[in-house]
């Protein structure tokens, strides 16, 4: 089977400053595979250059079969695949439902825009709740909610989530790592990057540890969650 996205020897700096150090991984269709590491370790400039808004200085990209190279951000959503980023970035003052809509942007087929909003509000209920309200009105954790929301309405192949339980409450952070256990379940494919790494080796399928721009340690989750080093410096066991 050929991997959904395939990333090969990747290396992106900013000016002299290398935060991505030829790393090299990849994700199969259907499974959730997490990025786990330390403050600046380069996973978040990871997805970026993933999404294409950074330009690596070298490596590969395969996504779904073709290559990523040069391919502008936006063209890179409509081959399917989403980026819910760092720190929420919806639009306050539109509605929570326009944030929704503006998701499937890209998409013509009216029906399926309906059923996938009736489907977020679903997984998202208190998105459903204030439907008709501005988006900056929400909780610092419904906002990522809306986020995550948002990314989904593309109907992605690969879901990219950079840290979803970030400033949350703990009953938060369970709530958002439920619905991602749910779109798994039914094979959403995800790519996560995670603070959490005892949440997210849980329910990885495959999970790679990032030092210092580095891929330092590879397993499936419930490997890397039993791994002695990766207990010590990330589950904070002595
Ligand atoms: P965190 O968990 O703290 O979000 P991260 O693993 O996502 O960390 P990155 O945000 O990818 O790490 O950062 C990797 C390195 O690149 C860090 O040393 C960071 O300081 C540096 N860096 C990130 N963004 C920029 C930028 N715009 N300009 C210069 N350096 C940057």
């Amino acid at each position: 089977m050929t991997a959904l996205l395939e990333v090969e020897d990747l290396r992106v700096a900013y000016g002299k400053i290398e935060a991505v150090k030829g790393i090299s991984f990849k994700v199969d269709a259907g499974e959730v595979v997490t990025l786990i590491g330390t403050n600046g370790a380069g996973k978040t400039t990871t997805l970026r250059t993933l999404s294409g808004l950074l330009q690596p200085v070298s490596g590969h990209v395969r996504f779904d079969g073709r290559s990523l190279k040069k391919i502008p951000a936006h063209k890179i959503v409509s081959l399917g695949l989403a980026h819910s980023p760092e720190g929420r970035h919806i639009f306050p003052r539109m509605t929570i439902e326009d944030n929704l809509r503006l998701g499937a942007f890209l998409r013509n087929d009216k029906d399926g825009i309906e059923k996938d909003i009736r489907r977020a509000y679903e997984l998202f209920p208190i998105l459903g709740e204030r439907s008709k309200q501005a988006a900056g009105t929400l909780s610092g954790g419904e906002q990522q909610m809306l986020a995550m929301g948002r990314a989904l309405m593309s109907r992605p192949k690969l879901l990219m989530l950079d840290e979803p339980s970030m400033g949350l409450s703990p009953i938060m952070m369970q709530k958002i790592m439920a619905t991602i256990a749910e779109l798994k379940s039914e094979g959403t494919t995800i790519l996560l990057i995670e603070q959490n790494a005892q949440a997210a080796l849980s329910l990885a399928d495959h999970a790679h540890v990032m030092e210092v721009g580095k891929i330092v340690l590879s397993g499936s989750g419930q490997d890397l969650l039993h791994d002695e080093s990766v207990r010590k410096a990330y589950l904070g066991e002595d």
